[in-house]
């Protein structure tokens, strides 16, 4: 039963007290369950309930590679619901409780199984509060890349693509329940703590400094991201007043510079491509965690490992609007992220003077020495959950856009791009969506050979 919602009893209940003169408490909920069948990452997410927000308060010393934590998640019902998972690794649980009442609680792997004092009911608002503390993990993915909660030399960096956040706070870590985010975090003086969303609070008091970040827009948990060390900051806004919060690890400041000081540029270039930023706020989090080799989309302001290149630096801000905004509905979607964003750079070089969209497809095409990866899979069907951030779904799929662009036209296929943006912005969307919604948009042309070949086909296709 929730603390918002009516008390009404079911037909069957009312039937059988008539019957009986005894029944339960009215709602007969079951276990929300422990995972969402996700095709490559069955465990992650949970069924039962929709996450609406996540208050996170956590404070974290360094030196002792000590986190404490208190999270309020703010969910929806589903169904009728006696107990419902959160995915959380490794920390230890102090207390859970359910609309300010203790409830039962066990742990088996990733799931933290909870079993409300009473029973909630469907449609029903309710918050769950886990208190919890403990040297936070690193979890290692099937591909062999580290996330998860990463030391620094001066803090540390959490980062969550696929699962990562498991590490730092319980939730429904999956792609598809997307929620709005309070942070607020508690560092020893002297160290800032960068989040994703707009800083709208900093006090210190005692040694300790506290930072508040609120991210208003849906924000997946993947993309969710906190910075803790040493950091340069630097603010300014684009043309159109957009802030822009950037902060780098003072060794990577000088060679970070000046690509980072393109940010407000590339933004304004892809506004006039994808359409409407879709965020209150940009910037960048550069950072040197001794694990993480790659650079991440985390929202508002994405994560370089070191000073990045143009081309990086245009992917992660582009995965704004495909991957932040539009999200994939599961990890099977990856390539509606990484081909939009791979596509992104191929369209920066062309507009800036370098080789043109059809010169990449061409040298991507021909070059043998690189068939090995970019055809081993088709895009839309990687083989396994080590293969979601593979070449394929990358380079295969920009080629799928580009196959597109090729059966469309310029002007028709930049209207598509805009238009698949906007359609699902801040939403969720998978790969059958796409290939409907271009059918729609592009009426009498034939994409047949582009989806079976390009975007679910074995091997190289015949060139047309
Ligand atoms: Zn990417």
């Amino acid at each position: 039963m929730s603390r918002s919602a009516p008390v009404v009893p079911s037909a069957a209940c009312v039937l059988l007290a008539l019957a009986l003169t005894a029944c339960g408490g009215g709602v007969h909920g079951t276990p929300g369950g422990y995972g969402l069948r996700d095709p490559y990452f069955p465990r992650a997410g949970n069924g039962g309930y929709d996450v609406t927000h996540y208050g996170l308060r956590l404070s974290y010393d360094p030196g002792a590679h000590h986190l404490t934590g208190s999270a309020t998640v703010t969910a929806r019902a589903t169904r009728d619901l006696s107990a419902f998972d959160l995915d959380f690794k490794g920390l230890d649980v102090a207390e859970v409780t359910v609309d300010g009442e203790s409830a039962r609680w066990h742990r088996t792997g990733q799931e933290l199984t909870v079993r409300p004092p009473d029973e909630l009911e469907k449609g029903g608002t309710f918050r769950v509060t886990v208190r919890y503390s403990g040297a936070p993990v690193t979890i290692t993915d099937p591909d062999g890349s580290e996330e998860g909660w990463l030391r620094t030399a001066d803090g540390a960096l959490a980062l969550g693509e696929p699962v990562g956040s498991t590490a730092w706070f319980p939730g429904n870590h999956h792609p598809s329940d997307k929620a709005s985010y309070d942070l607020e975090v508690t560092v020893p003086e002297g160290l800032q703590a960068v989040s994703d969303g707009e800083l709208t609070d900093r006090r210190t008091r005692a040694g300790r400094t506290t930072f508040t970040w609120h991210t208003g827009e849906p924000m997946a948990s993947y993309v969710a991201t906190l910075a803790i060390g040493d950091f340069e900051i630097s603010r300014s806004t684009t043309r159109d007043g957009l802030p822009v919060y950037v902060a780098v690890d003072p060794d990577q400041a000088r060679a970070s510079r000046p690509v980072l000081a393109k940010i407000p540029g590339i933004i304004e270039w892809a506004q006039d491509i994808f359409g409407p930023y879709p965020f209150s706020s940009t910037g960048a989090i550069v950072d040197r965690p001794g694990d993480a080799g790659y650079a991440l989309e985390t929202q508002n302001r994405p994560f370089f490992p070191g000073a990045p290149d143009t081309g990086t630096l245009v992917h992660e801000l582009v995965h704004q609007w495909y991957g932040d905004s539009v999200t994939p509905r599961t990890w099977r979607d990856m390539w509606l992220n990484e081909g939009f964003a791979t596509y992104a750079e191929w369209l920066w070089r062309e507009d800036h003077g370098g080789d043109t969209a059809q010169q990449t497809f061409d040298a991507l095409y021909e070059d043998d020495g690189a068939a090995d990866r970019i055809w081993a899979f088709p895009p839309a069907k990687p083989p396994g959950a080590a293969d979601v951030s593979a070449s394929p779904v990358y380079q295969r799929g920009a080629m799928v856009l580009h196959k597109i662009r090729q059966t469309v036209g310029d002007e028709a296929f930049r209207s598509l791009l805009r238009g698949w943006a906007s359609a699902h912005r801040h939403g969720n969307a998978d790969t059958r969506d796409f290939t409907a919604y271009v059918e729609k948009r592009a009426p009498g042309k034939d994409f047949t050979r582009v989806w079976r070949d390009w975007l679910y086909g074995d091997g190289r296709p015949d060139r047309p």
